[in-house]
Parts: C-alpha cells; sequence; structure tokens
C-alpha cells in the first residue's frame, strides 16, 4: 500500500476509540439497575428524582425506573432480570419494623414503599445481586437486617449538625470520617469526606449484619456495609445530589455500577 493511499483512508479505528470519541467511556455491558418508585401522595402518582438516574448512567448502567406493584411474580421477574437495585430516598420508614410504637413526631409514612422495598431486597439478597441504599434506602436496608432507627432526630438525637440541611443539596454541610479498612474508605483513599444531609431519621443501632463505614461529626452512622453479601452498601448521604463531578460520589456510583457488571 503507497503512502498516499494510506493518507486518503481514514484509518480504522478500534471500537473503543469511538467510543471515547462519543463521550461514552469504555465500561463493558451496561448493567440494568432497578431504582425503587417514589411516591408523591398529593397527586396520587410515582415518581422518580432524575439525578438518581443520571448518576447510574453516567457510572455506566442502564437506569430503570422500578413499577410500584405488590404482584410477587412481578417482584421476582424484576429480581431475576435486574444486575442490581438502588434503594432511593424519601418517607420515614414504619417503626412497625423495627418493635417500636409510632412516635408523633415521626414523618409521613409509606407502608406501599415498605413492602415492595422489602420484597426487592430479600429478592436481591437472596440472588446475590448488588444493592445500595440512599438515605431512607439505607435505613431500610439497617430495619430490614434487624437494626433500628431515631423516628425523629430533632428530639431523640439533639446534634448541633444540621442533618436536615437548606438548599443548594449539592453543597455538602458536614463531615463523614471515613472508617479504616472499610471498603469506602479504601474506595476513596482518604479518611474524610464532606457530604450533604437531607435526612430527618438516621440509624439508632446498627444490624450486626452490617459493618460501619463513615460516622458523622456526631455520632451519627452515614455508611455501612454487609460483609456477608457480595455488594450491599447504604450511605446517608445523597450522592445523586452532589455536583456530577464530585468524586466520591462518582466514585460510589461507578464501584455500584462494577459490582453490577459494568
Ligand atoms: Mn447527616
Amino acid at each position: 500500500m503507497s503512502d498516499k493511499t494510506a493518507r486518503s483512508r481514514p484509518a480504522r479505528q478500534a471500537p473503543d476509540t469511538v467510543r471515547a470519541q462519543k463521550g461514552m467511556l469504555d465500561m463493558g455491558k451496561q448493567p440494568i439497575i432497578g431504582v425503587a418508585p417514589l411516591l408523591d401522595r398529593a397527586r396520587g402518582r410515582w415518581w422518580m428524582v432524575s439525578e438518581y438516574l443520571d448518576r447510574l448512567a453516567g457510572a455506566g448502567a442502564l437506569p430503570v425506573v422500578l413499577p410500584m406493584t405488590e404482584r410477587p411474580d412481578t417482584a421476582e421477574g424484576l429480581a431475576d432480570r435486574l444486575d442490581g437495585l438502588l434503594l432511593p430516598g424519601g418517607h420515614d420508614i414504619s417503626p412497625d419494623l423495627y418493635g417500636e410504637a409510632l412516635l408523633p413526631a415521626c414523618g409521613e409514612l409509606s407502608p406501599q414503599r415498605d413492602g415492595l422495598e422489602a420484597r426487592l431486597f430479600a429478592l436481591a439478597l437472596e440472588r446475590g445481586k448488588p444493592v445500595l441504599g440512599i438515605c431512607r434506602g439505607f435505613q431500610l436496608i439497617n430495619v430490614l437486617l434487624g437494626g433500628s432507627l431515631y423516628q425523629d432526630l430533632p428530639t431523640q438525637y439533639p446534634s448541633e449538625l444540621l442533618h436536615r440541611q437548606e438548599k443548594p443539596y449539592a453543597a455538602p454541610c458536614h463531615g463523614a470520617a471515613l472508617e479504616r479498612g472499610t471498603p469506602l474508605q479504601a474506595l476513596l483513599g482518604t479518611d474524610a469526606i464532606q457530604v450533604n444531609s437531607l435526612h430527618h431519621q438516621a440509624v439508632r443501632t446498627l444490624s450486626p449484619r452490617l459493618e460501619a463505614m463513615a460516622y458523622a461529626p456526631d455520632g451519627l452512622v452515614e455508611a455501612a456495609w454487609m460483609p456477608e453479601a457480595p455488594f450491599v452498601w447504604g450511605v446517608q448521604w445523597h450522592p445523586e445530589l452532589m455536583p456530577p463531578e464530585d468524586a466520591p460520589s462518582r466514585a460510589l456510583f461507578r464501584r455500584f455500577v462494577q459490582a453490577a457488571g459494568g
């Protein structure tokens, strides 16, 4: 082949190069991550905070919002086909689930969400599928594994720290000290990060099946994992609401998607 011919033809590019030029990361297959739906009681509708989906897609996943269903066959079908499950933030959790009477200061509950997410979590656990719990999702994982919650932080755990910050939610409002030797600390390679905080409840007793990975300065558990599972992590803050370029949040979503096969 002459030099002229070689120059006149565009060089054949490897698929990786083409993907990189299109702004796609080369991250293997796109695992399907199901996100449990949120409830808008005023409208009687299910909805979603788009940032959960954006961050999952940005980390290489194919995110899908799950239907609110009470059908066992639908929940099982989803658990079979999903590569991972994200339990998002939202309503307070029914204290029935950890054997306490409802306090007046407990916030609005969603027994439908509690029920669906409990089923999906159990099915994911049976199948060894990765689960990431965010805020309420983390609290629910703790409760489903035998832990308990503060039903109302301001009255049950008075603190100098603001756990229910004002907007903008992309601005961190308190620190989180990472526990040495935990997978979160290994992932982030640091001993402390700054996190946002938008929660009314928090872990009171951590499940014996979970291990804390991070603490707020006032002692609340900010992250935990389940050592006996392939990947069950929970965080109390909202990484999806942090800026898209926030390195710890990106690393967290990427680690979850990787655990799901991405
Ligand atoms: Mn907090």
